[in-house]
C-alpha cells in the first residue's frame, strides 16, 4: 500500500526557517521506508525545490499550503498525512482529509510505528 506524507518547511524541517525538529535523514528514512514523500508550504515552489536539492531527495510534489487538495487528486495513495507547526496546517490537513502532526509530533516519526500492509489513516483529532 502507498501511503504519503506531506511536509511542511518552516518550523518543521530543519532547513526551514525557523529550523523545526524534523530532520533530512529523518525524511531520507521515510523515503527509504517506501512512504511517498513532497513538501507543502507557504514558501514560493521554487524555493521548496531548493530545499529538496539541497536535502539531495526528489520529491514526489511540492505544493503551495492550499492546494494540499491537488496533491491528494495527483498521488493516489491508501493515506495522507501533512505535518505543520501553524494552525493553517491543520486546517489544510482537515480540510483535505489528511492525518496531521504537528511539528514536534512529527520529530518522533510517528510513521515508522505503521505497518506499511495494512494501515488505516489515523483521523485527526480534536
Ligand atoms: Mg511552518
Amino acid at each position: 500500500m502507498a501511503i504519503l506524507l506531506s511536509f511542511d518547511i518552516d518550523g518543521t524541517l530543519e532547513l526551514g526557517d525557523p529550523p523545526g525538529g524534523v530532520t533530512t535523514e529523518m525524511v531520507r528514512k521515510a523515503r527509504d521506508v517506501g512512504f511517498i514523500i513532497g513538501s507543502c508550504s507557504d514558501k514560493p515552489l521554487s524555493v521548496q525545490r531548493k530545499i529538496w536539492e539541497d536535502m539531495e531527495l526528489t520529491p514526489a510534489f511540492v505544493s503551495a499550503k492550499h492546494q494540499l487538495g491537488k496533491v491528494r487528486r495527483e498521488n493516489p495513495a491508501d493515506a495522507y498525512y501533512h505535518m505543520g507547526d501553524r494552525d493553517t496546517d491543520y486546517m489544510a490537513a482537515k480540510d483535505n482529509n489528511f492525518g496531521f502532526w504537528w511539528a514536534h509530533e512529527a520529530a518522533e516519526q510517528p510513521w515508522l510505528e505503521f505497518d506499511m500492509n495494512n494501515h488505516e489513516q489515523i483521523p485527526i483529532t480534536t
